[in-house]
């Protein structure tokens, strides 16, 4: 070989071995209609499961696929469930070189996925909520001095471990309150990657990046995003080690070798470019709060009922549309909603009005006992439909329902009683006219008096007239 065929040799070598350094799909911004993908891993700490983690890492770095992994530093060592005083397990070194090998590679970005991921529940204003539906968390209601800690000792300690920047937020659970977006911002962090229904700063110069779905369901997603007509839609695909079967949890549907088909899928899509969080916060140009304000309907469609879903199109809930689809789309279903609610709680006010006319016309002890009774039926029946700590759409109508039911319940009372004072007060202001007026005019007076008393009398025995 020639010194200038052999330098030509080096010189493409030396290029092939830059590149191989980094994400073939990290490229620059798609020109045209494409697909964002984001990969999250979540819950990567001393007590997670290696093997696991071991081959995931080695999946993302063999399809050159960029990742983010949410890692905790200092992981509660008996139970992130338990909120009673737990020492904390910090990463090991053997967690550090596993996930330090896949940073050098340009694989993985490192995330703070809290401090300990311990249940911080019972803490906080709604206290009583939580004693009713343990949510679980480890910043919401927390003060926002402790998160402050929290978070700066939590990325101090990944940033010195791993020699990489940590400006990536993931909190655990999804679940943070509006003190931590402060504090987020106070510590110059970038990206906030938790759920669809958290609080927002409208003024938040945080880039927004929500999970919009789970492995399972990432190529309907993709589908979606390509049938949509959305300009620039993104997809937040949610890993937690649990969703795999050789972690041992009793969730774990999957198994690694389907991750490694789904990677093998994505990469061979030519409209479809995956992105880091932290990628994605610098490259897509719409990350903002207005986006993240419009896609926040986690809470609107967990309330629609699913005949309703049918007139919108498949897996919008799996998508971070851009801020005019969302917007279009958020102010579309919440207009059905609300249409749809009214509707039935008028619907449900005029027949148990109707009912209360005919019933407690009757039965005059059953008024007070279904004036009382009704709210806290309704109070007793919600509580039973949102034992499982989520307000389905068959608990939203019954909500609606129980609301209109109450009106109607109410207003029957109130006319009832109203109905058996007016003519007693009329009765007696005709019967003072009648005095006076049969000194002046027997014959109008007479005519005048009848007929309230005639109706108060009807009244008094419990005869009811219909409404007109
Ligand atoms: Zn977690």
């Amino acid at each position: 070989m020639s010194p200038c065929n052999a330098s030509r040799a080096a010189l493409v070598l030396s290029l092939v071995a830059c590149a191989s350094r980094w994400p073939v799909m990290a490229g620059p911004m798609l020109s045209g209609r494409g697909v964002t993908v984001v990969f999250r891993l979540d819950d990567y700490s001393s007590r997670s499961p290696t093997g696991l983690e071991t081959r995931l890492l080695d999946a993302f770095r063999r399809y050159r696929v960029p990742l983010t992994v949410g890692v905790v530093p200092f992981i509660a060592s008996r139970s992130v469930y338990d909120p009673s005083p737990q020492k904390p397990a910090a990463l090991n070194a053997a967690k550090i070189a596993l996930l330090g090998m896949a940073v050098e590679d340009g694989i993985v970005e490192v995330a703070l996925h809290g401090s300990s991921h311990q249940t911080a529940r019972g803490v906080g204003w709604d206290r009583l909520v939580r004693g009713r539906w343990p949510t679980d968390t480890e910043f919401r209601g927390v003060s926002p001095d402790l998160q402050a800690e929290k978070i700066a000792r939590g990325r101090a300690f990944l940033e010195g471990a791993f020699h990489t920047r940590v400006d990536t937020f993931i909190p655990p659970w999804n679940s943070y309150d509006r003190n931590l977006l402060h504090c987020l911002e106070n510590q110059g962090f970038r990206a906030l990657s938790a759920g669809r229904w958290g609080p927002l700063d409208a003024s938040s110069p945080l880039r927004f990046l929500p999970g919009t779905c789970d492995l399972a369901g990432v190529r309907d997603a993709v589908s979606a995003a390509r049938s949509e007509g959305d300009p620039a839609p993104v997809v937040v695909v949610m890993i937690h080690p649990s969703d795999f079967r050789e972690a041992g949890g009793a969730d774990g549907a999957l198994e690694t070798r389907e991750l490694e088909k789904i990677l093998a899928w994505i990469s061979s899509q030519r409209d479809i470019r995956v992105l880091s969080i932290h990628q994605a916060a610098e490259r897509v140009s719409d990350l903002g709060a207005s986006r993240f304000f419009w896609n926040r309907t986690a809470f609107l469609w967990e309330i629609t009922p699913r005949f309703m879903q049918r007139l919108f199109p498949r897996a919008e809930r799996s998508l971070y549309l851009s801020l005019w689809t969302a917007r279009a789309l958020k102010l579309r279903l919440s207009l059905l909603l609300a249409l749809f609610g009214f509707g039935a709680a008028v619907l449900s006010a005029a027949l148990t009005l109707r009912a209360g006319m005919v019933l407690f016309s009757r039965t005059r002890g059953l008024r007070l006992v279904s004036a009382l009774a009704a709210p806290l039926l309704g109070v007793w029946v919600l509580l039973a439909l949102l034992q499982d700590r989520a307000l389905r759409p068959e608990a939203a109508l019954a909500a609606v329902l129980l609301a209109g039911g109450c009106a109607g319940i109410w207003t029957s009372v109130f006319r009832l009683r109203g109905g058996a004072r007016g003519p007693a007060v009329a009765a007696r202001a005709a019967g003072g006219r009648g005095v006076h007026g049969a000194r002046s005019s027997p014959g109008i007076s007479d005519s005048r008096t009848r007929q309230p008393i005639g109706s108060e009398a009807r009244r008094s025995t419990g005869e009811w007239n219909p409404p007109e």
